[in-house]
């Protein structure tokens, strides 16, 4: 049985607004209450929440603290066992860091996507070389209007964007987070 080396991460930096502007979101709770029980049900190595601002970080620090030390973590045990592999971040390269240091390779990268980027990579193509890979991967996901262009270019893969050609494609992150390790790593 293959053990695919699969992380996320959640950007809060770089960002787009409405007005297609660079920003920095703030942290929404069910992010990462969602997010984290997806990835732990898809079996993800860590859930990184990366945000540069010390202030926000030290906000996720507390919900993480209430749910897994606090009454919290009493009252719904399922909720402190999946906040188990979130992880702080200030930054990209902070995550990539840990996850060298981590597995002892860089991992590579695939960003996700509502809008269409050329050479994108299907589901099925990725779903197949991390079965076959024993090197890690970082699966990249944005808050706000979505990732910086910069960011998605610089990945080594984009994913091609869900539900590409519904008259509606706004999915929240929690939604696109859930389906893209349900393509990937679930059982189909
Ligand atoms: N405020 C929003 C919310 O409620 O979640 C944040 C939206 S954020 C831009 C959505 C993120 O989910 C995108 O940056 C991308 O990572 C992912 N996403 C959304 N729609 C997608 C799609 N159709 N295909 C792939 N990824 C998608």
């Amino acid at each position: 049985v293959s053990d695919p080396q699969v992380y996320i991460a959640l950007i809060h930096y770089p960002v787009y607004n409405k007005r297609m502007e660079v920003i920095t979101t703030s942290v929404t709770n069910l992010d990462l209450h969602d997010i984290s029980r997806a990835a732990y049900t898809y079996q993800v190595k860590g859930f990184y929440v990366v945000h540069p601002l010390a202030s926000q970080r030290e906000l996720i620090h507390q919900i993480l603290d209430y749910w897994q030390n606090g009454y919290g973590g009493q009252y719904n045990p399922d909720r402190r066992e999946a906040f188990q592999i979130l992880r702080v971040a200030s930054s990209i390269s902070e995550v990539l860091t840990g996850i060298r240091e981590e597995t002892g390779s860089v991992p590579r990268i695939a960003t996700t996507d509502a809008r269409i980027y050329p050479n994108s990579i299907s589901y099925r193509s990725l779903r197949e070389e991390i079965s076959a890979a024993k090197s890690p991967y970082l699966l990249m996901f944005g808050t706000g209007w979505g990732l910086e262009k910069q960011t998605m270019l610089g990945a080594d893969y984009i994913l091609e964007p869900i539900a590409a050609d519904r008259p509606y494609n706004h999915l929240s992150v929690r939604s696109a987070t859930a389906i893209t390790l349900d393509r990937l790593l679930g059982d189909i």
